[in-house]
């Protein structure tokens, strides 16, 4: 086995930050109520992806189907005060518990839960100016749909890009984070996505011409794709131009669509040997300028339904360090 020294280091995340601000910085993790999705309230589909837990399979959310649920055309947000408040409770909570643990002292607020920018413009400016205004806070990472952007939001992201921010001394960091899942349409149409990878073509090159930095999200396993379909998307989606790039597998859960067709035998999950195959193959091909921020997932609780080595991050991990290993790269 190669010695660690001599690996090539992989451009992570991590090293992307310490390299750009001369420390960690670390991503904390936002859901904000109200927010929803295209995809699930009707406007573009009812259901979601797939594969998404939401209102219209989880028997706990249902009870609260009649909550607030921001869409685009709202004209009002009775709810905005209280949603800065959950913003500045979360944050601090998840802030103060990684100063402790890792001695943590820069922070990029991560909207990430449903769709980030599906709200009306006012609400967004509110909400993404409290974000930048808290302590230690260097930027925003911004959770969405490629159909859920458009200029106005990406001009006044572009704004906030421009300024300085006053805990890194540079300009507030700024990336947009997209789910492309597959450059595939009727892989898109199986799972229900909602929009096709024109879509997602168009507004991930809209989003760097205004200067943004944008990571994409790819799954494999996706149903009915063979790996060379998958190395296409990675091969795709390094064309976009993209700066960041998350890999995960498809895992099945309760309270889905992908359940039900799981459970009649419509879906074969990936295994973990062909998953890390491609994870190998794709990072011979990734440019060492897209930094890498995750290739795991999973859950470790009992929603879990399919695969099963998707229940474990941390060995998923270890495994994938582990080939990485031998084509002489450290993750
Ligand atoms: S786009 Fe995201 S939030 Fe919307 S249905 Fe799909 S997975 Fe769920």
């Amino acid at each position: 086995m190669a010695d660690t020294k001599n690996l090539k280091q992989l451009n992570t995340i991590g090293r992307y930050f310490r390299q750009k601000f001369g420390e960690s910085v670390y991503k904390v993790p936002i859901s904000i109520s109200g927010f929803t999705c295209p995809n699930i309230d009707g406007t573009v589909a009812r259901g979601g992806c797939t594969f998404c837990e939401n209102d219209s399979f989880s028997p706990n959310l249902v009870k609260n189907k009649d909550r607030f649920k921001l869409h685009p055309t709202s004209q009002s947000n009775p709810y905005l005060e209280l949603q800065i408040q959950q913003l500045k409770l979360q944050f601090n909570a998840t802030k103060n518990k990684l100063a402790k643990k890792f001695g943590a002292k820069k922070f990029v607020v991560y909207f990430q839960s449903f769709t980030n920018t599906y709200a009306p413009l006012e609400t967004l400016k509110a909400l993404y100016g409290e974000a930048l205004l808290l302590d230690d806070v260097v930027g925003l990472s911004i959770g969405t749909r490629s159909d859920c952007v458009n200029d106005e939001i990406l001009s006044y992201l572009q704004e906030l890009s421009l300024q300085t921010n006053p805990n890194s001394k540079l300009n507030n960091e700024i990336w947009v984070e997209y789910g492309i899942q597959s450059i595939y349409d009727e892989t898109l149409e199986a799972i229900n996505r909602g929009h096709d990878f024109a879509n997602i073509k168009k507004w991930i090159e809209r989003t760097k011409e205004y200067g943004l930095l944008v990571c994409g999200h790819v799954i494999f396993g996706l149903p009915n794709e063979t790996p060379e379909m998958m190395l296409k998307t990675i091969e795709e989606s390094i064309k976009l131009n993209i700066d960041s790039i998350k890999i995960h597998p498809l895992y099945v859960t309760n309270n889905t669509l992908l359940a039900l067709e799981y459970k009649n035998g419509d879906f074969e999950p990936i295994s973990e040997e062909k998953y890390i195959d491609l994870i190998v193959e794709s990072i011979k091909i990734i440019p060492n300028n897209i930094s890498i921020q995750r290739l795991t997932a999973g859950i470790d609780n009992d929603s879990l339904i399919a695969p099963l080595w998707c229940k474990n991050k941390h060995l998923q991990l270890k495994n994938i360090k582990k080939s990485l290993k031998k084509i002489n790269i450290c993750y």
